[in-house]
This record gives C-alpha cells, sequence and structure tokens, in this order.
C-alpha cells in the first residue's frame, strides 16, 4: 500500500512539493481551453491547503525546448488564485534563488505555483543537479500527477527518492479503480480494445485474458487478428510480426472459453478513388477504416449485457469524420450499458467526450499513457518509488 496524503500527519507549516499534472491546452492568449486536469487536481490542493501546509506546486504544460511565453504556467495560478483567494503565489522560475527566496517568504496555507518544469532541461533527463534542487525546496514529496507516471523524470521519480513521499487523490483513484477492476471484476466483464499499435495491445488482452468474459477488437489492429485467422484483409493496417502473437491469443481465448468479438465488417476506402465503401470482404486497393453496422450492432449488443467494462483504442480512424461512427456507437453503448464503466487511453476518452455521454463513464482515466500501462498490469516506475505504509 502506497502512503497517500491522508497518511501524513502534522503536516501543517511543512514544505510540500506537490506534482500536478497541469498538462492543459491553452489559446495564444493564454485561455485555458480544457480545465479538466486543473480541476481533478483541486481536492490534493485543497485538501493539504486546508491542512496548513506551504505548498509548492509544480507541472509541465506542453512540449516546450526551454523557455516558451506560450507555455507558462501563470495562466494555472491565476484559475488557483480565484479558487484559493489570497493564497497563491507565482514564480516565474523552475528553480533558483528566486524560488528559494519565494519558499522562504509561504506562510502556512500558502500555494506557491513554480513556472513549468520542461523550461529546464533537467526535467526530463531527471538530472541530478535538477532533483537536488527541487528536492531542497520541501519536506515531504505528493505526486499527483497521474499522467506522468510512466516517466522517469526529475519532479517525481527523481524527487521521490529524496524526500519521504506520498500520492495524491488523483493517483490513489486511478489505482484503487484499477486494482479493483482487475482483481474484483464484476461479471459479465467485457473488454474493448481498439486503437493501431498492436503491440502495445496485445499486453492488454493478454492481461484481460483470465478475466474478461468477451473481449472486442475492433479498430487497426483487429486486422492483424483478421489476418491471423486467414482472412482477407486488403490493404488494411497489419502487423506482420505479430501474427503469430494473435494466433496464440486466439488460440488460448478458445481453450479458456473467453469469447473473442471481431469486426465482419467494415467502412473502407477503396485507396485510388478516394471513395468510401460498405464492405463485409476487403480486397487488394482497400483499407478498413471502421467497423461496418452489422460488427457494431453484435459489439452494442455485448456491451449492453456487461455488468463491468473497460475500454481502450477507437474501434476506427475517427479523427475523420467518415470513420468516427463505430468508435461514437460504441461509446453511446458503454454510456447506455448500465455497467461499471473505465475508459482509458487520449482518444477513447475524447471519443467519450465527443459522444456528450463522459457523465456516464464511472472512470474517464487521466492519463493516456499512464493507464494503458496500468491496463497492460505493469508497474508505473515514478508510483514504484513512493513510500509504502
Ligand atoms: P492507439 O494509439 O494504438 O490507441 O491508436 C489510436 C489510433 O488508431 C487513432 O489515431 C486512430 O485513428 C487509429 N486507428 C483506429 N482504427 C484504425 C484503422 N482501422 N486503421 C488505421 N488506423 C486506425
Amino acid at each position: 500500500m502506497k502512503r497517500t496524503i491522508r497518511d501524513l500527519k502534522n503536516i501543517k507549516g511543512k514544505r510540500i512539493l506537490l506534482r500536478c499534472d497541469f498538462n492543459v491546452p491553452l489559446d495564444n492568449y493564454g485561455d485555458i481551453l480544457d480545465d479538466t486536469r486543473i480541476v481533478a487536481e483541486l481536492p490534493t490542493i485543497a485538501y493539504l491547503n486546508q491542512k496548513g501546509a506551504k505548498l509548492i506546486v509544480c507541472s509541465h504544460l506542453g512540449r516546450p525546448k526551454g523557455f516558451d511565453k506560450y507555455l507558462s504556467l501563470f495562466p494555472v495560478a491565476v484559475y488557483l488564485m480565484k479558487h484559493f483567494p489570497n493564497k497563491v503565489k507565482f514564480c516565474s522560475k523552475v528553480v533558483g534563488p528566486e524560488v528559494d527566496n519565494a519558499v522562504e517568504k509561504l506562510n502556512d496555507g500558502e500555494i506557491l505555483v513554480l513556472e513549468n518544469l520542461r523550461f529546464n532541461e533537467g526535467e526530463e533527463l531527471n538530472s541530478p543537479a535538477f532533483v537536488s534542487k527541487l528536492a531542497k525546496l520541501a519536506d515531504i514529496y505528493v505526486d499527483d500527477a497521474f499522467g506522468v507516471t510512466h516517466r522517469k523524470h526529475a519532479s517525481n521519480y527523481g524527487v521521490a527518492l529524496k524526500l519521504p513521499s506520498a500520492i495524491g487523490f488523483l493517483i490513489e483513484k486511478e489505482l484503487l479503480t484499477f486494482q479493483q477492476a482487475f482483481e474484483q471484476p464484476k461479471h459479465p466483464f467485457v473488454a474493448i480494445f481498439g486503437g493501431a499499435k498492436v503491440a502495445d495491445k496485445l499486453s492488454l488482452i493478454n492481461n484481460v485474458m483470465d478475466k474478461a468474459d468477451t473481449i472486442i477488437i475492433g479498430g487497426g489492429m483487429a486486422y492483424t487478428f483478421l489476418q491471423a485467422m486467414g482472412q482477407n484483409i486488403g490493404d488494411s493496417i497489419v502487423a506482420l510480426d505479430k501474427i503469430e502473437e494473435a494466433k496464440n491469443v486466439l488460440k488460448n481465448a478458445k481453450e479458456k472459453g473467453i469469447k473473442i468479438l471481431l469486426p465482419i465488417d467494415h467502412v473502407a476506402l477503396i485507396k485510388d478513388k478516394d471513395k468510401v465503401i460498405k464492405t463485409t470482404g476487403l480486397e487488394k486497393g482497400m483499407v478498413g477504416l471502421d467497423i461496418g453496422r452489422k460488427s457494431a450492432k453484435l459489439f452494442v449488443d455485448e456491451i449492453l449485457k456487461a455488468q463491468q467494462i473497460i475500454w481502450n483504442g477507437p474501434v476506427g480512424k475517427y479523427e475523420d469524420k467518415r470513420f468516427k461512427n463505430g468508435t461514437i456507437k460504441i461509446a453511446k453503448a458503454v454510456a447506455k450499458s448500465g455497467a461499471y464503466s473505465i475508459v482509458g487511453g487520449g482518444d477513447s476518452v475524447s471519443a467519450v467526450n465527443a459522444s456528450g455521454v463522459a457523465d456516464q463513464i464511472n472512470h474517464l482515466s487521466t492519463g493516456g499513457g499512464a493507464s494503458l500501462k496500468l491496463m497492460e498490469g505493469k508497474i508505473l516506475p515514478a508510483i514504484e518509488v513512493i513510500d509504502t505504509l
């Protein structure tokens, strides 16, 4: 069991370095276009603030190479100022004398927001010098940046090795949700996988193999499975080096009595004519880019019977409106099913948002890569180094 902020005692007046994930989209005027990630961090900030800690809040934003005025965390600090009136200060540096000075002047119950961690190249390199400068700012380290827990960066992995540490409420919720879903699944448990990167998704499938009742496979990855079954997939995306693994998955599932559902029809592009067709068979020159109507019905019928669902990856190239229907139907069915539902991975989360059903999903995981790793049953390095109870 990882130590959580609830386990931290007597923190009034203690300097706490809190790593958040404020990687929010901004426009060129510094307006925050989607505050979901900030809202998700508010309970942890509020809790530590109410306990009277001196909070030093840090985060990355985007992928700057050095200072970039369009990726400043100042707009986030302003947002927090509205939530915590007269308590929030901003320092326009990441580390150094100005930061040391600002921390020195912090009163109990005040919040200091530091500038974007990635303005310092030591952050992603996990450089020892940068780690030391961050660590010396605080007595305790709290990680609540779930979205980067699969990375070994200075502000998570590096600092956690230097200071007494704990996880915040957001990470705690992500861990508990996945743990419960995999250790005590409700049945029927339907796992839905899509997307294009077969290598990643094979580990997902293997991780649910002993737990799920039905595995639905759509999206680009489905074509590797269909080819493994000897079907003609035309010019659809395929991972030839994964055909044998796909065959093994199909064989294992059969032996274990797990139902695997694959597309039975397709929305395809005829490449040289740039024409979209609906078809049950794919031939040379045709690229399958979405599940067809019959497949959608097959998948939806199964989803509606579920008591628990996990979903990662779109079942079509949904960014292109000609191929988004299948994914939207899946999102709506997951919402309608009434099953306990977990959706992870950036694309499936945005499909849920685009379908307007986000409020009917039990858990929308906040971290793309990190939630994929959790679904794969892998250990997240930045969480592994947090103190245990
Ligand atoms: P992943 O990162 O593996 O979850 O893949 C997500 C990407 O898969 C999205 O950008 C989709 O456009 C893409 N995708 C989904 N279905 C297909 C398909 N049938 N062919 C090619 N790409 C697809």
